[in-house]
């Protein structure tokens, strides 16, 4: 179906041991699943997989465990979440990933139909060397590799790019609505394309605004962020947070987007408070009066103005951060307000809307629009490598 990567009705899938690379490093507390959006999007592929009498095997990463088998991170804890979740029962796999014989007897005598968890692929250090020999006692257990784990794919560990290349591989139908969502956002979208940018800190976000601003027409710069570009102007912030020695960093990124017909827009009012806390006192300003002693903490009405206006004159919008401090209020109102804004333009069948990367995720369900987005990305280091222009080994992999 896609000219680039290939996707699940290009495999032959009839009577298969399938390796599913899947994300399960869900949240967990106290043994249980505490969200499990990651695992419903596995669900059409599974569905799909059985479909043809296949043997479903899921091979995910979980926590942080350093290439030791540690029980704290057995993947067992999610076997439930899993069956709930897909309605249908599910099996582990114990494997240390050097002696593959129990799981190899395991999944030989599993019926048709069956859906396997391998333990923790990150109990051997190969996986995250991108180990050739664990990825062929991997490919032992299988006849067909699929991936439909986006949110591992900026990393070229075994599971997820060796492993591609020595069984006939695509990508999931996760991996697919995916990647197709991110090429409508910033691949070949309809233009004009406004991406917007919020978030803490410049610093981690270089790579990101240098390839946005010269890929797309407007880029608003909002949150902790917008601070350094302010100052980098030459305005006071006060106390707010602010990288003043990346002012010159700041300054060539306006300079490329100059160059590159990009509007930068930055915020031209802010919420001013006197603590870092919520239900403090506030006060608006103008940019260029900002208090001595005041940290700015949200964007001001007029911004939200000025970039719903901007917002109305895109054709896609492709979302990143937010806008101010938004887990206190009143500082929760720029990002909701442009959240809801882009949900309903989205809705109106104006946009589209693609969001994703940490925070993003939250804010959007705090305005209460995660639902209302074109595509919404569960995928945080995956997301912002895609939104930096820079190729994902995991998807890479996939190509035809
Ligand atoms: P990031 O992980 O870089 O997307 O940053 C998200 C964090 O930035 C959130 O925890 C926000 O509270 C924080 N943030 C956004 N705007 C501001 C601001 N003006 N001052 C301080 N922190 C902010």
């Amino acid at each position: 179906m896609s000219a680039t990567f290939k996707t699940l009705d290009e495999l032959d899938l009839k009577n298969k041991r399938v390796l599913l690379r899947a994300d399960l490093n869900v949240p967990v507390a106290d043994g249980k699943v505490t969200d499990a959006t990651r695992i419903e999007r596995l669900v059409p592929t599974i569905r799909e997989i059985v479909k043809y009498d296949s043997k479903v095997i899921l091979l995910s990463h979980f926590g942080r465990p350093k290439g030791k088998v540690d029980p704290q991170f057995s993947l067992e804890q999610v076997c439930e979440a899993v069956a709930n979740q897909t309605g249908h029962p599910v099996g582990f796999v114990a494997t240390d990933w050097v002696d593959m014989a129990d799981a190899q007897k395991a999944i030989e005598s599993a019926p048709p139909g069956s859906v396997l968890i391998l333990e923790n692929t990150r109990f051997h250090p190969g996986e995250e060397t991108n180990d050739l020999e664990l990825a062929k006692r991997m490919a032992s257990l299988g006849d067909v590799y699929v991936n439909d784990a986006f949110s591992a794919a900026h990393r070229a560990h075994a599971s997820t790019e060796a492993l591609a290349h020595l069984l006939p591989a695509a990508a999931g139908l996760a991996m697919q609505a995916e990647l197709e969502a991110l090429e409508s956002g910033l691949g070949k979208p309809k233009k004009p394309v406004v991406a917007i940018v919020g978030g803490a800190k410049v610093s981690s976000k270089i790579d990101l605004l240098e390839n946005l601003v010269t890929r797309v027409d407007g880029l608003v710069i909002g949150g902790g962020m917008a601070n350094t570009f302010l100052h980098a102007q030459g305005y006071g912030v006060g106390k707010s947070l602010c990288e003043k020695d990346l002012a010159d960093t700041a300054r060539r990124i306006m300079d490329k987007a100059i160059d590159s017909g990009c509007a930068i827009i930055l915020p031209i009012d802010a919420v001013v408070a006197w603590h870092f806390k919520a239900d403090t006192p506030t006060r608006l300003y103008g940019v260029d009066a900002i208090d001595n002693d005041g940290m700015i903490l949200d964007i001001g009405p007029s911004s939200i103005e000025r970039i719903t206006g901007a917002i109305d004159d895109a054709h896609t919008v492709v979302w990143n951060g937010p806008m101010g401090a938004f887990e206190m209020n009143p500082f929760d109102a720029g990002t909701v307000a442009i959240a809801k804004h882009v949900a309903k333009r989205t809705h109106d069948g104006k946009l589209v809307s693609v969001a994703g990367g940490g925070d993003t995720l939250s804010a959007l369900a705090h305005a209460g629009v995660k639902d209302d987005f074109t595509y919404v990305s569960t995928a945080g280091g995956a997301f912002l490598e895609w939104m930096e222009g820079k190729p994902l080994p995991g998807v890479e992999a996939l190509k035809k």
